[in-house]
């Protein structure tokens, strides 16, 4: 009965968006699709969506798109994918104007912060209907831990690493940050116990190298990262937190931070 569903209607069929990039998380290597980053962003009327899988570091060049960014491209939903807001991205990626930070963030803020999820633990308890992105606001940042985790890929992604290479498809191998980053927080519910949360945003990584780079020390690097995620930013910043769950996890209502969003804070 294909013939009766039309396209506009049919859930599956490809259809073309307009988004705002906020979120790329850091690459991680997988099967299927070598490496992939988390990108997600909002629509024009605030609403979230992820298009996985991306292989942000293969793209061309003039396709490669930044934060804050409007993207217009076309999507598919993604059948297997649990997560509602999961599209997979079809064809070119056209890049479109890039949103400033004028009058702290103003046009941004329109756009990001039109639907704030009141807590996470409500965020959580909408994951189970397939809600997988949101916003929330941290009502207290308690901690930021850094911890050690091994600084090579597991050894599968090794073995994918070396057959890639094999047949020239995997230029230079995607260097494995040896930390894991996350804040310790209490959110706006009511009931909020505290949560302890990793964060995956890309921008803490190359906040992390960029400084490794400067200061050629791993601890020094390690001050310099916590100095701005937890002086700097509770101190002076406007902080929220974008949220996402793993498609592996998505079932249990795991979310991980996938952005800090921190225009200044207003007096
Ligand atoms: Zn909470």
């Amino acid at each position: 009965m294909d013939y009766l569903i039309s396209d506009t209607d049919d859930k599956f069929s490809k259809k073309k968006v307009k988004v705002l990039i906020t979120v790329k998380t850091y690459p991680l290597p997988s099967k299927t699709y070598q490496e992939t980053v988390c990108t997600a962003g909002v629509k024009e009327d605030g609403t979230w969506i992820r298009l996985y899988p991306v292989s942000f570091r293969y793209l061309p060049y003039s396709q490669q798109y930044k934060k804050y960014q409007w993207i217009e491209l076309e999507v598919v939903k993604h059948e297997k994918d649990p997560r509602n807001e999961s599209y997979k991205p079809y064809g070119e990626i056209k890049i479109l104007g890039q949103i400033g930070t004028q009058n702290n963030w103003e046009e941004r803020k329109r756009y990001v912060l039109k639907h704030i999820q009141p807590s996470l633990e409500l965020l959580k308890e909408k994951s189970k209907g397939g809600v997988s992105l949101g916003v929330i606001k941290p009502k207290e940042i308690l901690d930021f831990t850094v911890e050690p985790v091994s600084g090579e890929w597991k050894d599968k992604w090794q073995a994918l690493f070396k057959q890639l290479k094999l047949f020239g498809e995997q230029q230079k191998p995607l260097e494995k940050i040896p930390y894991k980053f996350s804040y310790r927080f209490t959110c706006c519910g009511e009931n909020c116990a505290g949560h302890k949360i990793m964060i995956e945003d890309w921008e803490i990584y190359a906040l992390y190298r960029n400084m490794l780079k400067t200061y050629g020390s791993k601890d020094k690097a390690i001050e310099k990262v916590t100095e701005q995620y937890l002086h700097r930013f509770p101190k002076e910043k406007d902080l929220y937190f974008f949220m996402g769950t793993t498609r592996k996890d998505h079932h249990r209502g795991t979310f991980v931070i996938i952005g800090v969003f921190w225009p200044k804070k207003e007096i």
